[in-house]
């Protein structure tokens, strides 16, 4: 039957049909990556693998096709997230506030989804080493710029710095599991007083990189 199929489709529809498939393939899974990121930021890192499925409108067997399991999915957010610390340190490494200026948009960032650096670490999913240096790469590259213009309490540096995203995660976590109302601005004050010897920037906490 199927020799029979590939004489009667003509190549140009065949190559139609690939590409409305493949463009189906990439609108799907940029679907399931945003639902993923919602449903990691309202729910935390255990939210149901079938919930991100439901809440992108496909169905389970999609959501497989694209992802084996929750913390490859995961992963993959993780290093969307790299890729924006990335480019907004690019950006940053000229200014004085530079540095200052990456930390909150990475913590930021990272305040979205609460969790989803424990959840990776754990296994090293998707070589979350290896994505965890290069954000401190990142940070490292505006240090110059900060050394220069005073902008960090003296002694401290880019490893007191990456201190600061698992003491922000922690807290934020905590509060959840206490019901407490959000108080991130408050966390994004404490952390640069700790860190910088500048005043906060007035509108840090803009959401920065993704989000829908
Ligand atoms: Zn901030």
């Amino acid at each position: 039957m199927y020799v029979f199929w590939t004489v009667w489709i003509c190549p140009d529809t065949v190559a139609r049909v690939d590409t409305d498939q493949r463009s189906d393939v990439v609108r799907n899974r940029a679907r399931l990556l945003s639902a993923a990121r919602r449903m990691f930021a309202e729910f935390g890192p255990d939210v149901p693998f079938d919930r991100i499925a439901a809440d992108a409108g496909l169905s389970r067997t999609t959501l497989h096709r694209h992802f084996a399991n929750r913390d490859e999915l995961a992963a993959v957010l993780f290093q969307e997230n790299v890729a924006d610390i990335e480019a907004a340190a690019a950006r940053a490494s000229a200014s004085p506030d530079g540095l200052s200026d990456l930390f909150h948009f990475t913590l930021q960032l990272q305040l979205g989804v609460p969790g989803f650096a424990r959840i990776l670490s754990r296994s090293d999913v998707g070589g979350f080493s290896s994505l965890a240096e290069r954000v401190a790469a990142a940070f490292s590259a505006c240090l110059p710029g900060a050394e220069r213009s005073g902008l960090l309490h003296p002694g401290v540096g880019v490893e007191d710095i990456l201190i600061a995203f698992p003491m922000a995660d922690a807290a934020v976590i905590e509060d959840r599991i206490a019901g407490r109302p959000d108080r991130s601005d408050r966390l994004h004050g404490l952390l640069h007083r700790a860190l910088f010897a500048t005043a906060e920037p007035e509108r840090c906490c803009e959401p920065g990189g993704r989000g829908d």
